[in-house]
């Protein structure tokens, strides 16, 4: 014990040693520290059970979820995170998944803009409305930047089942109108303000925002593509699955 003591103070004074174990050991918590914040995710406490979410709806039918089909006839999906075809490159939702749900009144309200559309030749294409909770702690672990998705700390308006993200469509052809970006680019061009597109575009993502804004949804500046109903807070974030809504729904 004594050589090993003998041996540990004697590599402490050599300078060389001494600082490669300082740095080692404040490498170390530091890397550690930053992992640990990095992937601790402060989590809410969705609706999860049928029948917690049945008893919900029972005291306040406004908390109920609509299939959107189920009141826009001519409304098409295109449920993005069913597939790869998204920003993350993964398939979050169950393959083929072909039902999407908003709360009761944003959902009349979507049919209300369909109507007011369909009078112009045109209708709406959904890219999602209801996000299980869930996928927005997927996106978190593979994104986690809230300038691109939602902190789970506080869930989205998708979450709620009051955020939609959508398009137009021309009727008659079913074809997607030219709008300044793809969905999901983060880039400026996305933003409400952009300006530097040619007047097309910029007409028809003002279209939207007009006839969304008419019957009460709110546009966020960053996202053409995204409206939200007012008062999102209202409604429970919920983690019921496509499959559970829809045996509880249809
Ligand atoms: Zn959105």
């Amino acid at each position: 014990m004594q050589l090993i003591r003998i041996i540990l103070v004697a590599s402490f004074n050599h300078r060389f040693v001494k600082y490669t174990i300082i740095t080692t050991v404040f490498f170390i918590l530091f890397t550690t520290m930053g992992w640990g914040q990095q992937k601790k995710i402060v989590k809410l406490k969705p609706i999860k059970e049928k029948s917690s979410f049945h008893a919900l709806v029972k005291l306040d039918t406004l908390q109920t979820m609509v299939e959107l089909k189920s009141l826009i006839h001519n409304v098409q999906y295109e449920l993005r995170y069913a597939s790869k075809h998204n920003f993350t490159r993964k398939r979050l939702y169950p393959r083929n998944t072909n039902t999407t749900y908003l709360r009761l009144n944003p959902a009349l309200a979507l049919a209300k803009v369909a109507e007011d559309l369909k009078e112009k030749g045109l209708g709406i294409k959904i890219w999602d409305a209801y996000r299980p909770y869930r996928t927005t702690v997927r996106f978190w672990e593979l994104i986690h930047d809230e300038r691109f998705v939602a902190n789970p700390s506080k869930g989205s308006g998708h979450n709620r089942g009051t955020s939609v993200d959508l398009t137009l469509v021309d009727l008659r052809t079913g074809k997607e109108l030219a709008m300044p970006t793809p969905y999901d680019d983060f880039s400026t061009a996305a933003f409400h303000g952009a300006t530097n597109i040619d007047d097309v575009r910029i007409r028809n993502r003002l279209l939207l925002r007009t006839t969304m804004e008419k019957f009460g949804f709110v546009a966020l500046e960053t996202e053409w593509w995204h409206y939200s109903w007012p008062g999102a807070s209202a409604y429970e974030v919920l983690d019921l699955s496509f499959t559970a809504l829809r045996s509880m729904i249809q």
